[in-house]
């Protein structure tokens, strides 16, 4: 099929390259010139494992291209797949202005009968708005008709998620355009869930917003755990063994980020508001998260008393391993925190120091390597758990920092192993263990 996938994010990109991949026709096209220029030159501008293989076996077989023109995107095309942002506007709505403007182009560009699918995670609603809009602009012999299929891909496994994902959500109310959506998908042979528009649209926020209820149930559970001298680790296996509950999103940490589910979980509790309806349990996940982000930071406070002029290395800032993506990311609230006290920050990450130069500049240092982001700290912060970091032994904390204190947001390591290395270590849900500092000389 002759597809085009409007916007070249996390999202589209890797939809788009993984259609090609499977047989289709495929045109990226993105607003965004310079990154159109490093794709047809085969370079990915994201990190996801895998990608920038595929982008250029497809490009090098021809059913791959990238564009930035207008016309060569929308033109002649059987089905057109916008994935572009849906960011937070500041009253927790999602804002949909890059939505419209695509929706718009797609109105005056097209010249055939055109199935538009939003894969764009959004409000209960829009399909039917962004259908008018487009059906407002087209001349009336053009048949437009839209497809709700929200996307459900992990970033960091992207790839694997789009060949092999456990569901793919067609909503619409035109029955031809579905059979249409669900045969571009067929190659993947993966189960498909036919619906209206509504519920396709709602499926993705009631998703997300029940994997953010669990993160936020288990932190929530890993503060009392603390207090009552449980250990959330233990707990939390011995509640994922039980097959109604299941491990996945029950790991204790500092709080989700990430460019979905903070975005999402305000969204949804916006769709409430606007519609007179008070979303409790959704309310309750986003202020734990919000309280939880500065977990880590509130304990080094009682422990040190201040954290003004010492020196905190902060290892890791995606907001998850395997990503490059640092949009509401954990490490940036620590980071602000840290900043705000006067403390001294370096930071490590295998890929995201680039992303986050943008935010904090040059007010914090980058080390290349993990080793020597620690060196002479005075608190090392795990905010991130790649594989780089959680496999350091804790030898080298001791060896390295001035005084080895390990604030571990991620529990990467078992209290056993912390206190046989005669460290102070911080870890969620778990004892702490603090250990009299020796100075490093
Ligand atoms: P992103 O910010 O990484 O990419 C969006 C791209 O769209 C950008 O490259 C931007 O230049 C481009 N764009 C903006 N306006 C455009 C226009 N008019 N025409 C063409 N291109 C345009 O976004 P993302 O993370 O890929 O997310 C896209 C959507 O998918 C969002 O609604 C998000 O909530 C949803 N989603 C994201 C993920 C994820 O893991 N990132 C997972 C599931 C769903």
């Amino acid at each position: 099929m002759r597809v085009t996938v409007t916007g070249t994010g996390y999202v589209g990109l890797v939809t788009g390259v993984c259609l090609a991949e499977v047989g289709h026709s495929v045109i990226c096209y993105d607003v965004d010139q310079p990154k159109i220029e490093k794709l047809k030159a085969g370079i990915s501008p994201i990190y996801e494992p895998g990608l920038e293989e595929l982008i250029r076996k497809n490009l090098d077989q021809n059913r791959l291209s990238f564009t930035s023109r207008v016309e060569q995107a929308y033109q002649d095309q059987e089905i057109i797949i916008v994935a572009v942002g849906t960011p937070e506007k500041e009253d927790g709505s999602a804002n949909l202005c890059y939505l419209e403007r695509a929706a718009e182009q797609i109105g005056k560009s097209i010249n055939r009968d055109t199935v538009v699918v939003i894969k764009s995670t959004v409000p209960i609603g829009t399909n039917e708005k962004i259908i008018k809009q487009i059906r407002g602009i087209v001349p009336p012999e053009i048949n437009v008709e839209i497809v709700s299929n929200p996307e459900f891909l992990r970033e960091g496994a992207g790839i694997e998620d789009t060949f092999n994902g456990e569901r793919i959500v067609i909503g619409s109310n035109h029955d031809e355009a579905a059979k249409l959506v669900e045969e571009l998908y067929q190659p993947f042979s993966i189960p498909v869930v036919r619906t209206d528009l509504r519920s396709a649209e709602m499926i993705k926020y009631a998703s997300n917003t029940f994997l953010a209820t669990k993160i936020s149930f288990i932190n929530e559970m890993a503060n009392l755990c603390e207090k009552m001298g449980s250990n959330i680790e233990d707990v939390a296996l011995g509640m994922g063994l039980d097959s109604r509950i299941g491990h996945q999103f029950l790991r204790a940490g500092i709080g989700f980020g990430g460019s979905c589910f903070p975005k999402d979980t305000k969204a949804l509790e916006n769709i409430a508001n606007q519609n007179d309806f008070e979303f409790k349990i959704l309310q309750s996940v986003i202020e734990v998260n919000s309280e939880q982000k500065q977990k880590l930071f509130v304990r080094a406070k009682e422990l040190m008393g201040s954290v003004t002029g010492k020196k905190a290395a902060v290892l890791g800032l995606a907001f998850k391993p395997n990503t490059d993506d640092v949009r509401e990311a954990p490490s940036i609230d620590l980071i602000n925190s840290l900043l705000n006290e006067q403390a001294e920050v370096v930071a490590y990450d295998p890929v995201a120091s680039e992303k986050m130069k943008s935010i904090f500049e040059e007010r914090i240092e980058y080390a290349s390597s993990p080793e020597l982001a620690i060196e002479d700290a005075e608190l090392a912060f795990i905010v991130t758990e790649w594989p780089q970091i959680k496999r350091m032994p804790l030898e080298l904390f001791k060896d390295r920092m001035k005084t080895p204190i390990i604030l571990d947001g991620r529990n990467c390591y078992s209290l056993e192993e912390a206190r046989s290395a005669r460290v102070s270590y911080i870890s969620i849900g778990r004892e702490k263990i603090i250990h009299f500092q020796k100075v490093k000389r």
